[in-house]
């Protein structure tokens, strides 16, 4: 079971496709960062300061110049700065793209703006002025809370400096803080992980998202494993790793509500429900990804033909795809599954015409005997030895 368990957690945010009911999402790639990690597959590169000028002039225009639709309507209630590192932009650039965002869009007063952090690039003064640029919710890429850990990854900060930053947002203002943490790291043991979790806590984050690394085949940190024989834990502990954090983290006020993440009352991560939710979300900037109205499309990846692009006055996307019936509702399915709330059967029903049970119920009824599935009358939903195992029960929908 352990070895079915690796590839569950290290999936991010899956795509998901909706009707658009409920207000858009907008996502703002910033593919910048101070150094590249060795375990990193993102979309990013090295940071320049002349080239992000230019990435943001044309991030900029590119906003200017989105879709907006009367029906279903240009209604956002959040904007999500990804990466890469987007604390590396000036607050002035940020205020500006939220700015961009608002003059385009009906953006709620209240919306969420989450701004991606790494611990290094900020300070007191910075977080004070994002702050007053709009961002209300940071998200820090602290990933671990040990020293040796995050030589081994590479990271630029320690676990003093996260520390200091997750200390110096409070003081700047912020009352939504999330981190990330990764587990399963070279040479880290059970209770290694558990030491970050516990440090987390400490720290006082509002949000957490807890990933499991998943080492690419090309990675420099896989040369960087072997040279210096560190190796992962067996598939065993990875699992004890999950659970235990799980348990660890509800004990200490947090309520899991997806694979991944967990969340104070009232703190749930509003931009990535979209993903979720069967929601509507626009991405801007290189490489990002949007799905809106039963289309998916992708932004072209390198930043230079982006930037080039947006400059001709060209889209940036391509590979605009309409989504099919089946498929809206398999990504539906899937991505619901991902949360600890489940699949709405009547949501469902309603939306798409389709009577889960009926159609999928002999399959799933074996995971359901597992005790990987609840069913209720009215919902579906992983138990969490369901999560450890979610491909396999998701295979069902795909
Ligand atoms: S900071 Fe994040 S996006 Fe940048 S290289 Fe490291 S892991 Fe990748």
């Amino acid at each position: 079971m352990a070895g079915r368990a690796r590839g569950v957690l290290i999936q991010l945010a899956t795509l998901s496709t909706a009707n658009c009911v409920s207000p858009l999402g907008l996502y703002l790639h910033i593919p910048f960062c101070g150094a590249i990690c060795n375990y990193c597959n993102f979309n990013r590169g090295l940071f320049d300061a002349s080239l992000k000028e230019r990435y943001v002039d044309a991030l900029a225009a590119e906003i200017a110049a989105a879709d907006v639709r009367s029906a279903p309507g240009p209604g956002a209630d959040t904007i999500y700065f990804g990466g890469g590192t987007p604390s590396l932009l000036e607050p002035d650039e940020v205020g500006r793209l939220v700015r961009a965002c608002r003059a385009r869009f009906d953006v709620a007063p209240d919306a969420e703006v989450t701004l991606e952090a790494n611990p290094e690039t900020v300070a007191a003064d910075r977080l004070a002025a994002y702050r007053s640029a709009g961002v209300n919710r940071l998200s820090f890429g602290v990933q671990s809370f040990r020293n040796d850990e995050l030589r081994r990854l590479s990271r630029l900060h320690d676990a003093n400096r996260a520390r200091a930053a997750l200390a110096e947002a409070r003081q700047a203002g912020f009352d939504n803080l999330s981190l990330d943490l990764m587990m399963w790291l070279p040479g880290q043991s059970v209770g290694n992980w558990l030491e970050s979790v516990d440090a987390a806590i400490s720290a006082g984050a509002d949000h957490m998202s807890l990933y499991l690394l998943e080492v690419y085949p090309n990675a420099p940190l896989r040369e960087e494993m072997a040279r210096a024989r560190w190796s992962q834990a067996p598939d065993e502990d990875a699992e004890t790793m999950y659970v235990t954090a799980m348990e660890r983290l509800e004990a200490a006020g947090y309520q899991q509500y997806e694979i991944s993440n967990v969340a104070r009352p009232g703190k749930r991560a509003r931009h990535n429900m979209k993903y979720w939710t069967d929601g509507d979300w626009l991405g801007f900037g290189c490489g990002a990804h949007s799905t809106r109205g039963g289309v998916r499309w992708k932004n072209v990846a390198a930043t230079e033909d982006y930037i080039e692009r947006i400059g001709r006055g060209e889209p940036a996307g391509v590979e605009a795809r309409p989504l099919s019936a089946e498929e809206r509702l398999g990504d539906a399915l899937f991505t619901a599954l991902r949360l600890t709330d489940g699949i709405d059967l009547e949501a469902v029903a309603s939306r798409y015409g389709v009577d889960i049970w009926e159609r999928y119920g002999a399959d799933l009824a074996v995971f359901v005997e597992e005790g990987l599935l609840r069913r209720s009358p009215t919902r579906l939903s992983l138990t969490r030895r369901g999560m450890l195992l979610a491909h396999e029960v998701m295979t069902v929908f795909v």
